[in-house]
Formats: C-alpha cells, structure tokens, sequence
C-alpha cells in the first residue's frame, strides 16, 4: 500500500526492519528510491504503480547493502543509479562467482527465499560531481557522504521539503558506521551529519531507510540524537539512546549487540593504528 508524506511522494513500507521504498512522482512515471525487500512487497509495490498508471522511469539506491539493492521484474528495466562510488563497491563485491550466495547468507532465513536476487546491484554509478538525478521529475540533489556505508547518499527534494535519508536518521536503529571502508569512521559520521544539518532547514518530511517517517521537528531531533550516539561510541560511554536501552521499540535482542560490537572493533582499530576511532 503506497502512503503518501508529500505532494508527489509517496511511501511503500516492508514489514523487514520497518524499510521504507520511496516513489517520486515525476512527469511521466516515477522515481523509485530503495525498492524494498521480498519478492511479494516488490511486486505488491509494483501493482499499485501500475493501477496509478505510474511506470518507473528511474531507480536509485542510496548505498551498497543488499536490502537497498534490489529490484524485481514487474518494476520494468529503467536505468537505476547509485553514486558513483556506491556502484563501485557493488560492482567489487558481485565480482566473483561466490558473490550471490555471500549475500543470500546475510538475509535472515526466514526471509531469505522469499528475496529476488537476480536484478541485485544492476545499478549504474552517477559520476561523481553529479548534483542531481538525471530523471524528469522534481529535482532530487544528491547528498553523498561517508557515513554508513562507501557511496552513501541521501537524497533531498527541495520542491516537496522531502530528505530521504538512507541509514541515516532512523528512530530505531541507532547510527551503524562503516568501520570497513574508512580511515576515521567517527569523524566520517559526524562529517555526514553536519551535511545533512545544512540543509534541514530545507526539510519538512524525512525518510529512513528503516523506521517512521519524521515531520519537521523531527530533523533536527534526529540528527542530534545520532550524533549524541556517535559522540558516546567514540568516547567508549554508555549512550543514553532509547533505540539501544531496555526503552527501545525495535530490535531489543540484536541492536545492543550491534552497539558492544561496534564499541570493540572501534577499540581494536584504536590499539592497531593509534588512530583516533
Ligand atoms: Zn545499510
């Protein structure tokens, strides 16, 4: 069922780690941001689409994980983008014939058959400099960052006050930095959020990749959140977050091992190079 949190944007919701698809209604069909996950929401996705009498003209992916990369053969074969560096990494990581099963492994099993990979990762990388996505629609600005994953992006509709923000933002999964791909994740986060707080300003709706969607006064909010989280991992404190404690809504038994092990990898990194994260 597609919801709409803006004149032109509309929300399709998946039942996995409350994921969010995001439609960009443009002048001749639409744009399709994260399409979702199981086979039936794509599809479910792409019916509504077609009762709208909507085509999808262009997909994008905010960054390189699976559940952001998938696509489904009833959406059609319009060109679908990532930046340039988020279709590098894709690309790196699909190389090799073992590659497919690698990532069926991260899906959790009672999901994993019900999961289309064969149009994983068939993205096209947007050149670096690029500011928008080339689609005839509202312009969407491309706000790429190092945060949560190489190549992330978030995406801001300035026309319709709409930041889709990827992994970023979410009200209840606490910020998880990329602690692979970069030299001072910490430092990367709090950069990526500094970005995304120069232009809430601009922002009426914002849109995680996993969580509920946030009016105005939840930008900010959300990004001082995060950044608070970020400031407790780096300074090895116990955060004061509700997504982590026993308050939180969502993910009780998995997020604070996601928060231990976060803390031990940035501990190890720090012992290894003497690097500040
Ligand atoms: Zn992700």
């Amino acid at each position: 069922m597609l919801r709409q949190v803006a004149e032109g944007v509309l929300i399709h919701a998946s039942e996995f780690m409350h994921s969010n698809a995001v439609v960009v209604q443009g002048r001749a069909g639409v744009l399709l941001i994260d399409p979702g996950v199981t086979g039936s929401e794509i599809a479910c996705l792409a019916n509504d689409l077609r009762e709208l009498g909507q085509p999808v003209v262009a997909g994008f992916s905010t960054h390189p994980h699976w559940d952001h990369l998938l696509w489904h053969a009833p959406l059609g074969a319009s060109p679908r983008y990532g930046t340039a560096r988020c279709a590098a990494t894709v690309r790196d990581r699909l190389s090799d014939a073992g590659a497919k099963a690698r990532i069926a492994a991260l899906i959790p099993p009672d999901i994993a058959e019900q999961v289309p990979l064969d149009l994983l990762g068939v993205i096209s990388g947007l050149p670096a400099e690029t500011a928008q996505i080339p689609w005839d629609g509202p312009q969407v600005r491309i706000i790429e960052h190092q945060a949560h994953a190489p190549g992330h992006a978030a995406l801001l509709i300035e026309e319709r006050g709409v930041l889709v923000a990827g992994d970023m933002l979410s009200d209840v999964l606490i910020p998880m930095l990329d602690l692979n791909d970069t030299a001072d994740p910490i430092e990367d986060y709090l950069a990526a959020l500094r970005l995304l707080e120069g232009v809430a300003g601009a922002v009426d709706v914002v849109v995680p990749g996993h969580g509920s969607i946030g009016g105005a006064d939840q930008v900010h909010a959300r990004i001082d959140q995060d950044r608070a989280y970020v400031h407790a991992l780096r300074d090895a404190q116990v955060p004061s977050d509700p997504r982590v404690g026993p308050s939180a809504t969502y993910g009780k038994d998995w997020v604070p091992g996601v928060h231990a092990r976060q803390l031990q990898r940035l501990a190890r990194r720090r012992e290894r190079d003497g690097t500040p994260g």
